[in-house]
Order: C-alpha cells, then structure tokens, then sequence
C-alpha cells in the first residue's frame, strides 16, 4: 500500500502566518519607501519634513522588525 507518505505541513495552510507575514511585508515596504526618499529628497524637502519622513521609516522599522519577530515566534511555536 502506497500509504508511506510523509505528513506534509501545508505550506500556505496556516492563516496566522500568511496575516503575520503580510504585516510584515507591508510594514517593511513602508519602510524601504520611506527610506528611498530621503536622499532623493533630502535637498528638496524642508528640515521639518524630512524630519518627518526619518521618523517614519523608523517607525516603519521597528515595526517590520516587530511583525518579523511575531512571524518567527509564530513559526516555531506553530511549526508551520
Ligand atoms: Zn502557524
């Protein structure tokens, strides 16, 4: 009987991962975006934008680090 297949965890079954993994893309395209500007723009923007604009993508940041460390502990604990 062909019934030695192993288990295989479906890849893309677990919900949690695929909500926690598009968060952090999301959070991490914000921050690549935010990041891209600010030399483009450096010369251009005002002091207090670009103020501005720094605070942002290290908000981006530490959010895409934040939503990575959930994804990776998800992972683990989860096994998916
Ligand atoms: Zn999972």
């Amino acid at each position: 009987m062909p019934n030695g297949a192993p288990e295989v965890a479906s890849d893309d079954g677990c919900v949690e991962k695929v909500r926690l993994l598009h968060t952090y893309m999301v959070a991490a395209s914000d921050y690549l975006r935010a990041v891209q500007v600010l030399p483009e723009r450096s010369g251009v923007m005002s002091k207090a934008d670009y103020t501005r604009v720094r605070e942002y993508s290290e908000q981006a940041r530490k959010k895409a680090e934040v939503a990575r460390y959930l994804m990776d502990w998800h992972i683990s604990k989860h096994g998916c």
